[in-house]
């Protein structure tokens, strides 16, 4: 065979990539193709911050296989157009591409396989590209999916990985194939001032340090606001910079409860995948329906935008809020207590803080975010729907001395430890010197707004 493309869509990288393999173990040339694709911006789903992480990754991917000989070839348009065109200046026989789960993925891969059919090649999409474990190849007794973390757990754990696949020595490609200048995050407006780097080489940096030395104390300090003491590896997860695959097996061979906990939390986004994979409408749709009757934006349109500018007056929100902005990041326990905040509190709609988070999120992911922002509102796979996490309880066990609120909300960076989770209880002058808002809600009125709509919606007792 003399020709392939291999598809690059959120596997941006070199190492362990068994498309890529396919095509050079297939073919004398292959054409790397990236289509940046008009339908997914005309969903609104390309924010500033995952474009210039994306062109990071682009120009690395590109400097990787200029390094082999080769070069990346980027196009946008229709997808199905652009690939079709690109196999036919090619006169390629075959296309590979990672699987993914999306509804949209699914369709575009149909239409992409009928396309190419009729023109008398071949579609291969590859699995455990963007995951460790393929979505749907687990499955309880009952159902297509696992609807809880624990039982699939038990089952990922015990799948065995297929092998690390090292990065091609040379990547041939065929003369004559045009491309577009490979986009810079240089001409892109309203990003993040703390964004972070994005690209193979960088990930591929980040990991090695990772599990040379911070992982071993994760599983005791992941919860940490201050510590910062995670891994940041979600955005390389998400753009598929890094295999989840590969990083597995290395977290397992560094042993220990530090990367046995973070192995468990890479199965948190296989086991999201799975669910999105069979149930494709809870991109939008609740996964169990409550049948909660959320305020809208428009209903709660203050609260909202104190919300999402980091001004509710619970210090630890904003503070996580802040953050978000800033860096087009937030720390896991930010995520969880902003989220609880939102729905539980304040009873507003979870799909207005997932759209939020897609604004800004690096990481910004439809199966993670929306099944977390699920969870966290009790309409998801959360086995206890109506936990609420109190912001003052969360940042006196997770901030205890008030750092994380110091660092991100400088209005109350003279306050000494934990009152600075607290500056409602200021008096008299103190309370005058700081320009900070009074809480835009009363902790327990919220709580029993919150249990009382959820009780008349579902026609159940308070
Ligand atoms: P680490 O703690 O180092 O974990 C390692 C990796 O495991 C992460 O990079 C991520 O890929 C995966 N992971 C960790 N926690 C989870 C989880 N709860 N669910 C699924 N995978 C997980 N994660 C995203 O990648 N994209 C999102 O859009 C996203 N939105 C979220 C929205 C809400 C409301 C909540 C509560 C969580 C969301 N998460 C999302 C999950 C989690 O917060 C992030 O993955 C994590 O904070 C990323 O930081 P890290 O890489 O340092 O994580």
């Amino acid at each position: 065979m003399n020709v392939s493309v291999v598809l690059f869509t959120s596997d941006l990288r070199l190492h362990d990539h068994p498309p890529l393999r396919a095509a050079l173990d297939g073919s004398r040339r292959v054409v790397p193709l990236f289509v940046r694709d008009r339908a997914i911006d005309a969903a609104g789903f390309t924010a500033p911050n995952r474009l210039a992480f994306l062109a990071d990754c682009l120009r690395d991917l590109d400097a990787g296989l200029r390094g082999r000989d080769g070069r990346l070839v980027v196009r946008s348009g229709d997808l199905v157009d652009q690939v079709c065109e690109v196999a036919a200046e090619a006169d390629a026989d075959e296309v590979h591409m990672a699987a993914d789960v999306s509804g949209y993925a699914h369709r575009r891969e149909q239409r992409l396989r009928r396309a190419l059919e009729a023109e008398g090649r071949r579609l291969h999409v590859h699995e455990t590209v963007t995951t460790a474990v393929t979505p749907g190849t687990l499955t309880p007794s009952s159902s297509d999916h696992f609807a809880v973390f624990t039982p699939y757990f038990r089952q990922w754990s015990q799948q065995p990985l297929r092998a690390v696949l090292g990065a091609p020595r040379a990547v041939p490609v065929p003369d004559g194939i045009g491309s577009e200048e490979l986009p810079s995050r240089a001409d892109l407006p309203e990003l993040s001032e703390g964004l972070a780097p994005g690209g193979e080489t960088e990930g591929r940096r980040r990991v090695t340090a990772w599990l040379r030395s911070d992982v071993a104390a994760y599983q005791d300090r992941h919860d940490d606001l201050a510590g910062d003491a995670t891994s940041r590896l979600s955005p390389h997860l998400h753009f598929g910079t890094l295999s989840p695959v590969e990083l597995v097996h290395r977290a397992r061979k560094a042993g220990g409860p530090g990367p046995e906990a973070f192995v468990r939390q890479l199965a948190w986004r296989d086991f999201h995948r799975q669910v999105l994979g069979a149930r494709p409408d809870t991109a939008r749709a609740d996964y169990r329906t409550k049948h909660d009757r959320w305020r809208s934006e428009r209903a709660a349109r203050e609260d909202v935008e104190a919300w999402k500018q980091g001004r509710t007056g619970y210090p630890i929100v904003d503070a996580a809020m802040r953050q978000l902005r800033h860096e087009g990041w937030m720390h896991n326990r930010g995520r969880l207590l902003t989220a609880s905040f939102l729905t539980k509190t304040l009873y507003v709609d979870w799909r207005v803080g997932a759209r939020h988070f897609l604004r800004y999120l690096v990481d910004g992911d439809l199966a993670n975010n929306q099944l977390n922002w699920q969870w966290m509102a009790g309409t998801g796979t959360d086995t206890r729907p109506n936990r609420v996490l109190n912001p003052v309880t969360q940042a006196k066990r997770y901030d205890p001395d008030g750092a994380y609120v110091r660092r991100w909300v400088p209005e109350l960076a003279r306050l000494e430890g934990v009152s600075v989770h607290e500056p409602w209880k200021l008096r008299g002058p103190d309370r005058a010197a700081i320009d900070y808002p009074d809480p835009v809600v009363d902790l327990s009125a919220g709580l029993a707004r919150f249990r009382a709509a959820r009780a008349r919606d579902r026609g159940t007792p308070a």
